[in-house]
């Protein structure tokens, strides 16, 4: 018989840390722990995958900092959280992941589920370890969760044997309950603010650039003030995206490269210099455009090019000074200057422009007209997931966030299959906080294939998620239904172009029949309209919208094909 008083003592402890949500998939060895985190008061979320259950607990980590637990059993169940573990990563997001594994007497022999799952883990986790007795569970509980949250946040693995679940420690033996204090703000040094104060006044084309890491620091109040009372332009990267509002006339979004690409002192408010923002390299850049980095993590400074000024500190500290100091030198960047004129002339051209695209509704339906539809409707504080290729690029620039952490997208690790495990995590945050808040998951219809069984997941949680997904038969384009017909009937589906290769008009709304529910298939706008309402009424299930596109539409023309440039 396993000893549960020990299991009850791990799972007190986790409670007593802060941590709320534990989401998995149990069975051996971990159910008896599965079962004593929820009778110490965590909420337990049974997944259908552990990639998609860690997906959630990270989405949850960075909508409250504090880290959800990803709870799986050994080997293969490990294995399939290590990509939602290098997702986090990535990312920047907290979570914590405790993975049952195979009892230390059967290692090396052959034991059921033995894998190494400590080195497995080590290369996605700022700290993998393995307890080494159970009476020290407390100590590895506490450090894990300290990694994960402190400096830049990120992924922590603890390994539990089922030798350590069963083992039998006297109370008193067992280590005392370690707090883990929020972690410390760093403060900027002055003289760097002094500098990055007189080199942004001087600037003629000065940018900022609002990441996610603004978003995760809770910066917002102090990013709007700084932005409002200078005057000076943003661009949100897209998880940024709602630091500021998209729709604030300060957002210069719609003149993206033009910004980028004149712009010659930016302001980089926790955001990565990766391919995101094309390395800050020509020629998406000047060549000398001075960078004023600021990032918690000191070991991200001047990558890829030399920043002008380097401030490693929290940005709610940072943002506040920076404004103070411009505040007290009573500057203002001038509406009236060229710079704004040549950013509002191109963000009006590429408005209209995508504003007629927008219009189109003959059939088949394009991108743009299918979004503009759904901005139309959602309410305008809902939470927007996203993933897949041209749906989640085009939605982006279609769909606005008014708030921060509004928007959960494939992120640095461009990863799929990431939407309904993050809109769970977002539908359990509004449950708890705002329960009128509504999450809308807009998938691609290869990317919506990852993870849809997750669909099961939120039917018997009653979330209230919509899915929307945009449905074109395959990935990037697809093909139409004749001309499938005809490849398939010639026997030559293997033949198919690799991307153009799913199942024409899948009716994936056809997932709700299989809880008494029905979804919604759709081809032209009214049909679309008349979805998303009836779904905005559902408050306890979820609903799918599958809503069927030109199999060759695509985005409208960009001026540079970022994946192929080279550094080189
Ligand atoms: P994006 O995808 O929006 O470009 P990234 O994930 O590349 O954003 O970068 C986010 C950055 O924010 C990371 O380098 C991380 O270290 C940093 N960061 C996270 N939290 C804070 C904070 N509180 N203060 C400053 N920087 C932060
Ligand atoms: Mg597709």
């Amino acid at each position: 018989m396993r000893d549960s008083k020990q299991l009850e003592a791990f799972a007190v402890f986790v409670v007593e840390l802060g941590l709320e949500y534990v989401f998995g998939i149990t069975g051996h060895p971990v159910i008896e722990l599965a079962m004593e985190m929820q009778t110490a008061g965590l909420q337990y979320l049974g997944f259908r995958n552990e990639q998609a259950a860690c997906y959630a607990a990270q989405a949850y980590g960075y909508l409250t900092r504090k880290p959800g637990v990803v709870l799986c059993v050994s080997g293969p169940g490990l294995l399939h959280v290590v990509g939602g573990m290098a997702n986090a990563q990535v990312n920047c997001w907290p979570v914590l992941v405790i993975g049952g594994s195979c009892p230390q007497d059967h290692e090396g022999i052959g034991g059921f589920q033995e894998w190494p799952q400590v080195e497995s883990s080590r290369p996605y986790c700022k700290y993998a370890a393995r307890p080494p007795s159970a009476a020290l569970i407390p100590v590895h509980v506490e450090k894990a969760v300290r990694l994960a949250t402190y400096g830049r946040p990120g992924a922590a693995y603890l390994d539990m044997p089922a030798t350590i679940l069963t083992q039998r420690v006297a109370g008193k033996k067992v280590a005392k309950i370690l707090r883990c204090p929020p972690p410390p703000l760093i403060y900027p040094q002055p003289q760097l603010i002094e500098q990055a104060v007189n080199i942004l006044a001087n600037a003629k084309k000065p940018l900022i650039i609002v990441g996610k890491g603004a978003a995760y620091a809770r910066a917002e109040k102090g990013v709007q003030d700084l932005v409002y009372s200078t005057n000076l332009p943003f661009l949100p990267t897209p998880m940024g995206k709602g630091v500021v509002p998209d729709t604030d006339e300060h957002c210069v979004s719609s003149a993206r490269t033009l910004a980028l690409q004149q712009s010659d002192v930016v302001l980089l408010l926790g955001a990565r210099l990766n391919w995101m923002l094309h390395f800050g390299q020509p020629p998406r850049y000047q060549k000398n455009v001075k960078v004023i980095q600021v990032d918690l993590c000191a070991e991200e400074m001047h990558n890829s090019l030399q920043a002008a000024v380097a401030i490693q500190a929290d940005i709610g500290p940072v943002v506040h000074q920076m404004s103070q100091a411009f505040k007290n030198r009573k500057f203002n960047f001038s509406q009236t200057s060229s710079w704004w004129k040549e950013l509002r002339a191109k963000a009006e051209k590429n408005k209209q422009a995508v504003g007629a695209m927008a219009q189109v509704t003959s059939l088949p339906l394009n991108y743009y007209t299918v979004f503009k539809s759904i901005e139309d409707l959602i309410p305008n504080d809902s939470i927007i997931c996203s993933e897949g290729a041209n749906t989640m690029d085009i939605g982006r620039t279609m769909l606005f966030n008014r708030l921060p952490r509004h928007r959960l997208d494939a992120g640095t690790f461009g990863t799929m299959g990431v939407g309904p495990g993050f809109a769970i995590a977002a539908a359990l945050y509004c449950k708890d906080n705002y329960p009128k808040k509504r999450v809308i998951c807009v998938e691609g219809d290869s990317a919506f294939g990852f993870s849809g069984m997750e669909v099961e997941t939120m039917f018997r949680y009653k979330l209230p998620i919509i899915i929307i997904i945009i449905n074109n038969n395959g990935i990037y384009s697809g093909l139409d239904k004749e001309t499938m017909r005809q490849i398939q009937d010639a026997g030559e589906a293997t033949q198919v172009t690799p991307t153009r290769s799913l199942t024409v008009e899948t009716h994936y709304e056809k997932i709700m029949e299989m809880f008494g529910k029905k979804g919604h298939f759709c081809s032209t706008i009214p049909e679309l309209e008349k979805a998303v309402k009836s779904a905005l009424k559902e408050t306890d299930s979820p609903s799918i919208i599958n809503t069927m596109i030109d199999p060759l539409a695509d985005r409208k023309t960009q001026s540079f094909n970022w994946l192929t440039e080279s550094k080189l």
